[in-house]
């Protein structure tokens, strides 16, 4: 054994007999037991928040919208993605899930897609977004609309959602988009 090594090696026992004395105390005990209760529980709420997120999912009437990520120099053309305003299943985090960092609600919506072979490929909205990030936004605009205009039909809704990206000026009029790309 190196010197260096005996070193971090009797620093390390050190270290571990501390530990032993400090966890035969009853308010480390109590410490550590909280911890880990703590840790189940959000173990708990996460595997919630993954079912119910997948239960939204699969009770959808999907309102599907398409947006674009790829946008190919060479001959100027565009590949669309698909994705649902209400609970924002898309093929963008279908396509990409290897290079993409996915929440735990993008998991959930990818884990539906995958058993449901439930994958969005045709729109039933003429609305257009730029990128995943925008119809991200519009995902939680439709939410935002929704809960405050309960009886607001989908048509409704996206119109407020039109209005509200148009205002902001961060999305070209979707409408024509759509009939100068499709
Ligand atoms: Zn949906």
């Amino acid at each position: 054994m190196t010197s260096s090594l005996e070193k971090i090696n009797s620093e390390r026992e050190i270290l571990e007999t501390k530990i032993e004395l400090y966890e035969k105390l009853d308010w480390i005990k109590e410490y550590i037991m909280l911890k880990k209760r703590l840790e189940e529980a959000n173990i708990n709420y996460e595997n919630e928040l993954f079912n119910s997120k997948v239960d939204e999912c699969s009770k959808c009437e999907h309102l599907i919208v398409s947006f674009s990520e790829d946008y190919n120099d060479f001959d100027r053309s565009k590949s669309y993605e698909y994705g649902c305003l209400k609970c924002g299943i898309n093929t963008y985090i279908y396509n990409n899930e290897k290079t993409l960092d996915l929440s735990l609600e993008e998991k959930a919506i990818l884990s539906y897609m995958k058993k449901s072979k439930m994958i969005p490929r045709y729109r039933n909205t003429n609305i257009y977004f730029n990128n995943y990030i925008e119809f991200e936004k519009a995902c939680k605009l439709y939410t935002y609309f929704k809960e405050r205009n309960k009886d607001a039909s989908d048509e409704m809704i996206i119109k407020m959602i039109e209005e509200s990206v148009s205002s902001e000026k961060e999305i070209k009029n979707p409408k024509e988009i759509v009939k100068n790309n499709v």
